[in-house]
């Protein structure tokens, strides 16, 4: 799950990491009157979307005073915003953030994520802050230091040091620093964190640090430990299908293909991907009904699938263990009774129930094709579309 700036900047804040004073406004008039509050003579008006990029699309305002607030936030609020993270859609602003404005001497780079190859939370550090970190990466590697943290040991100072001294800080910053990615790796750790970006971490002209940018991601499994950062999901930025999973507690990830699976088992999803790519063709999504799915979960999932403008047909593969065969198929028929079925679908049932599930199938009117083998089931549905087409 992610959150938007504003509220990454209160959840780090609480940790210690410096951030500057702001707060959040759903109107010009508010905007305001919050930058009133925060005082001083520069302001930054930042639209609150879940991608980045958004200085370089115009999100991002400099005001000199509350008229110039107010007129940065007209033209933010309620537009569109397309970044290079956002699709070519964009992302409607509903609300910004006003902050203090700070003088920068220098923008930085510092991450931490979950790094699976090391088994660890790794940092990544860098001087050429604030643009692309993608393009660091690809075009100048070199200017990128990463380490990871034993999980064992946890953050010791010279993680900060290392990191301190990579970005060629000095004197009291490299004191802001141990002190900075300490409570980043403590905030990590204790949220169940995936990801936690500071791009740009600044250097102010006064020799401070500050968390100029933040973006905090966690990881979905860790959440049920979490409630208040629960209570920071933003459906608004959200895709629709997925936030539709979530509150039927399916597995959904969208992807770009065209066939739709619908499979009960994780590991049998993915083999059900990996099979359609085998036969030549490209899975719409990732859907994983679960274990023991009830009639309405099902019908939930097959609705999620055919709200896919993208999806040209549809391969069922159910191993019917604790799952019973005849349950999905009362949900498949309930389900396309409901929307109109008007591309091909292929479905493979086997093990419990598997017969009477195929008869619920047959007797129902819909065009299905049945398939008992998983490999000519993945052929079928793949012929299918280039019938189609
Ligand atoms: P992103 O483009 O979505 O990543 O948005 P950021 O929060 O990173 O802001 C983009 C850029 O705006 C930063 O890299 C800074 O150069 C600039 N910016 C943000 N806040 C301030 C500020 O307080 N003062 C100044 N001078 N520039 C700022
Ligand atoms: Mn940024």
């Amino acid at each position: 799950m992610n959150i938007h700036e504003y509220q990454a900047k209160q959840v780090l804040g609480g940790y210690g990491i410096p951030v500057s004073k702001g707060k959040v406004a759903f109107s010009a008039e508010e905007a305001v009157k919050v930058a009133d509050e925060i005082g001083g003579s520069l302001w930054v008006v930042k639209a609150q979307i879940h991608a980045g990029g958004r200085g370089k699309a115009g999100g991002v305002i400099l005001a000199r005073s509350l008229d110039e607030v107010k007129a940065a936030t007209s033209k933010i609020l309620g537009k569109t915003l397309v970044t290079h993270q956002t699709g070519p859609k964009g992302q409607l602003v509903r609300k910004v953030y006003i902050e203090q404005g700070c003088d920068i001497d220098k923008e930085f780079y510092l991450s931490m994520i979950v790094n699976r190859q090391t088994e660890s939370v790794s940092v990544m550090a860098s001087q050429a802050g604030g643009v692309d970190i993608e393009e660091v990466a690809a075009s100048m590697p070199e200017k990128i230091v990463t380490f990871s943290i034993d999980p064992v040991s946890g953050f010791q100072p010279f993680h900060g040091r290392k990191v301190a001294f990579a970005l060629g800080l000095e004197a009291q910053a490299i004191k802001q620093m141990i002190t900075m990615v300490a409570g980043l790796y403590q905030a990590f750790v204790k949220l169940d964190c995936s990801q936690i970006e500071i791009n740009p971490l600044v250097l102010t002209t006064q020799g401070n640090l500050i968390a100029l940018d933040a973006k905090v991601s966690f990881d979905d499994n860790g959440l049920i430990r979490h409630p208040d950062i629960e209570a920071l999901r933003d459906t608004d930025e959200e895709d629709p299908a997925e936030t539709q999973a979530h509150e039927y507690e399916l597995s959904y990830v969208k992807l770009d293909g065209s066939i739709g699976c619908m499979v009960n088992g994780a590991g049998l999803a993915m083999a059900t991907m990996d099979i359609i790519k085998l036969h030549g063709g490209e899975p719409a999504n990732f859907l994983d009904v679960g274990g023991g799915a009830t009639k309405e979960k099902v019908s939930a999932a097959f609705k999620l699938i055919l709200a896919d403008q993208n999806v040209k047909a549809i391969l069922i593969n159910i191993f019917g263990g604790i799952m019973r065969c005849d349950v999905i198929a009362e949900g498949i028929v309930a389900a396309a009774k409901e929307v109109h079925l008007s591309v091909p679908m292929v479905v493979r049932l086997q093990g419990t129930n598997g017969e009477l599930g195929k008869k619920i199938l047959k007797e129902s009117t819909l065009k299905i094709i049945s398939e008992d083998d998983l490999s000519q089931a993945a052929a079928c549905v793949v012929k299918s579309i280039r019938g189609a087409a």
